[in-house]
């Protein structure tokens, strides 16, 4: 496998970063994960939008264009010559001192993997994935602001941990106000009433790239929505639940906690959605070749 690494594709065994990085040492960096459908990157030029502003946020100056960076991942995804893949863009404070100071880190690192990615078992995708509320909180927007998709993840990987002990495969996450937020990887949506319903930006969700996907479908398929503060009360008394991720992509839940939404089965909007998001993503993108 070749990765791009500052400026270079070099093979895996070669591509290493220095254990001063502050990515490493501190979480100090963003990051992107994007999907190739069809030897196309979708939805390419937004997350290449989405990594600039997270970058821009944290104050992490950035000595690439977005252009450059969209022409290093296409070639990054060429050099591996993949037609189906998840791309991992990661870009770091660079190396520095052994303190916090991000100003002396003199040169961010960036590196591009193209590879593959699988969250859920083939069957959660038929048959809805059952999932359990956790305990550990989104932290507040004036404590990491949601829409940063920073190297910091250590909040979500405990609310993960949390899934896998209770032999879930996902958690939804509240905030500290006790509203839903999102899950560990994937933003949430509802459908009650033929309303589709998902938590607010504010509220502690990431301003998912296929969370805008499925805003847009639902103008498209007529489905009227609305951006809201949900609590587990509307989950369990909502018609359907579906979770949307680069990596997750379109995933029907069918319980939470033990309770069961809706029918307990996948339900007909979320199948609209399924085919529609699969429809956009096969058929649209940025070429590779
Ligand atoms: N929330 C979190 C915490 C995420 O990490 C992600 C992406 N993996 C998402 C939501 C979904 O965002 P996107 O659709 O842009 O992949």
């Amino acid at each position: 496998m070749k990765i791009w690494l500052d400026g270079k594709l070099v093979d895996e065994s070669e591509a290493k970063v220095s254990v001063f990085d502050h990515g490493l040492l501190y979480g100090d960096g963003v990051f992107e994960g994007i999907r190739i459908y069809n030897g196309r990157v979708f939805r390419l030029e937004e997350h290449i939008k989405r990594l600039f502003d997270s970058a821009k946020a944290i104050i992490l100056n950035l000595p690439w264009t977005q252009e450059e960076v969209v022409r290093y991942t296409v070639d990054t995804v060429a050099a591996n010559g993949l037609k189906d893949g998840y791309i991992r863009l990661v870009i770091t404070r660079g190396a520095g001192e052994l303190g916090l100071n991000p100003y002396l880190c003199p040169k961010p690192s960036m590196f591009i993997i193209a590879s593959t990615i699988k969250l859920y078992p083939d069957e959660t995708y038929k048959n809805g994935l059952a999932i359990i509320t956790c305990a550990t909180r989104r932290p507040a927007p004036a404590a990491l602001m949601p829409q940063v998709k920073s190297l910091n993840y250590l909040n979500n990987i405990m609310a993960k941990v949390e899934a896998i002990q209770a032999n879930a495969l996902e958690a939804v996450m509240l905030n500290e106000q006790g509203y839903v937020a999102e899950c560990t990887g994937d933003n949430l949506f509802l459908i009650k009433d033929g309303k589709l319903l998902t938590p607010l930006i504010c509220d502690g969700a990431l301003d998912g790239i296929t969370r805008a996907v499925i805003i847009e479908l639902a103008e498209k398929l007529g489905v009227p929505f609305k951006e809201c503060s949900l609590t587990r009360y509307d989950i369990f008394t909502a018609d359907e639940c579906f979770l949307t991720g680069t990596a997750a992509e379109v995933i029907p839940v069918v319980a939470l906690d033990r309770r069961v939404i809706g029918t307990g089965k996948p339900g007909p909007f979320t199948a609209r959605f399924l085919e529609a998001f699969h429809e956009l993503a096969t058929s649209t993108g940025t070429p590779v070749a």
